[in-house]
């Protein structure tokens, strides 16, 4: 591969070495020093949003193609007014009884495998799948973990561990194994064999180091690594290899749930397997932080039996509020089934880009979740980042916001709201098309 790999935080980021900033952008700096990551060299000021549009204070309105957080909608009015009026009338932690979290914890099961009994809610993916982890470690007494060679899956230091894509100029842990996502370029046609044989390798390894196979996570769309979805049920092997040799199956569904894949409320669905724990977030309370992780009683309880678990925000009264309200309004506005009518329609304007534009190697979908992968003469040998890069500064100026994924940032992720309708969908394929006849 020609390209050196980028980290997930740089790709179309602000830059210091961009000019010498001033006004809003200055004090932005001052305030949040080296942790300020900023989309775009010239940072966007935003001020409100609506449906898939976010509105900048020059008066420019942007369509929202990478913000999967607000993914019922931004500023939904069904979720704005269950925060408010929850906020006024109870907002506690969980050690108190409070109907309104239980009702959430079973409309939230029902949606869940029903071995997966046991839901912990908390604030943030990070806090979710750092707890997944301990508790893979305790049930299976191991710590080897496998994960996708770009993958992301958090911020605490356990989970920055496991998150390649985040490590920069840095390998993870002796106790952490990389496998290449599974696509075509890694595994060719046999992408479900190669990607079990990969699994199996790294499994051998972590066991022969001495670490033993504690879990596989994996982000069921493999976003970070640039979205990969078929053939459904590729991950089926993998899962058997894991648990063959006493691993637990983690599922991160912090970007696929919640009705983003269409065909399924969850991402694992379109793999026929079932998770031995799940975790969630970001489009869960559609922009009040909350997170979860469900797993087995007996898993749960393994756990707790060492250090027990509390989370001070984590399912109070407010976040049930939202998440309720975000499950309310997926069922009733149809949001599931939308995801697949307009993601489909997308897909195929998308397709009609691909052909003959000479640059694009795939475009892989489930739902209303894209990768674009975009690569000179579209050979997949050849990853283009800087087209990625020129055309996501293009689609700004067009006014579509969008990002880049991948091991070296080549590959569009189109990620926007469910309720995008066929009007946005074409906008979207319009500027694309325009951005990249001039490419
Ligand atoms: N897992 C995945 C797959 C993610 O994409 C993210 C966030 N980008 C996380 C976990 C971490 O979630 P949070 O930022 O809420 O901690």
């Amino acid at each position: 591969m020609s390209a050196p790999k980028r980290s997930i935080l740089t790709m179309n980021a602000f830059e210091l070495a961009d000019g010498k900033p001033d006004g809003l952008l200055a004090r932005r700096l001052a305030n949040v020093g080296a942790a300020s990551v900023l989309f775009y060299r010239e940072p966007i000021e935003m001020v409100s949003a609506k449906g898939a549009w976010m509105h900048a204070a020059d008066g420019t309105s942007y369509l929202d193609f990478y913000n999967n957080v607000p993914s019922v909608g931004h500023c939904h009015p069904r979720v704005v007014a269950a925060v408010s009026e929850q906020l006024g009338v109870l907002n506690i932690n969980t050690r108190y009884l409070n109907e309104r979290t239980e009702r959430y914890l079973d409309a939230l099961k029902a949606k869940l495998p029903e071995r997966l009994s046991n839901v912990v809610l908390t604030c943030s993916g990070s806090e979710a799948n750092d707890l997944a982890l301990r508790i893979a470690a305790k049930v299976t007494g191991d710590t080897g973990v496998i994960v996708t060679e770009n993958a992301y899956h958090g911020n605490t230091a356990a989970v920055t561990a496991i998150s390649p894509s985040a490590l920069i100029g840095a390998d993870p842990p002796a106790n952490v194994a990389t496998v290449a996502p599974p696509g075509r370029a890694a595994y060719g046609e046999d992408i479900a064999g190669g990607f079990r044989d990969a699994i199996e390798r790294a499994a051998a390894d972590l066991e022969a180091a001495g670490h033993g196979l504690a879990a596989l996570v994996c982000d069921s769309i493999f976003s970070s690594d640039g979205v990969f979805a078929d053939p459904s049920g590729f991950l089926h092997g993998a899962v058997e290899a894991v648990r063959a040799r006493g691993g637990l199956y983690v599922a991160d569904e912090v970007q696929p749930g919640f009705a983003r894949t269409g065909s399924g409320f969850w991402g694992f669905e379109h793999h026929g397997v079932c998770p031995d724990m799940v975790t969630m977030g970001k489009p869960m309370g559609n922009g009040y932080p909350m997170a979860g992780l469900a797993a087995a009683p007996a898993h749960l309880g393994a756990f707790c039996a060492d250090v027990g678990y509390f989370n001070t925000f984590g399912g109070s009264p407010v976040a049930a509020a939202a998440g309720q309200a975000v499950l309310d309004v997926i069922e009733e506005e149809g949001l599931q089934p939308n995801a697949e009518r307009v993601g489909a329609y997308l897909f195929e304007r998308l397709l009609s880009l691909a052909e003959g534009s000479g640059t694009v190697a795939e475009v892989r979908r489930e739902g209303l979740f894209m990768g674009i992968e975009l690569c000179r003469d579209g050979d997949l040998a050849r990853p283009d980042p800087e087209l990625a890069s020129a055309t996501i500064d293009g689609l700004r100026r067009r006014r579509v916001l969008i990002g880049a994924a991948g091991r070296f940032g080549n590959v569009l992720k189109v990620r926007p709201p469910l309720c995008l309708t066929l009007e946005e969908a074409d906008f979207f394929a319009d500027a694309l098309g325009a951005e990249l006849a001039v490419r």
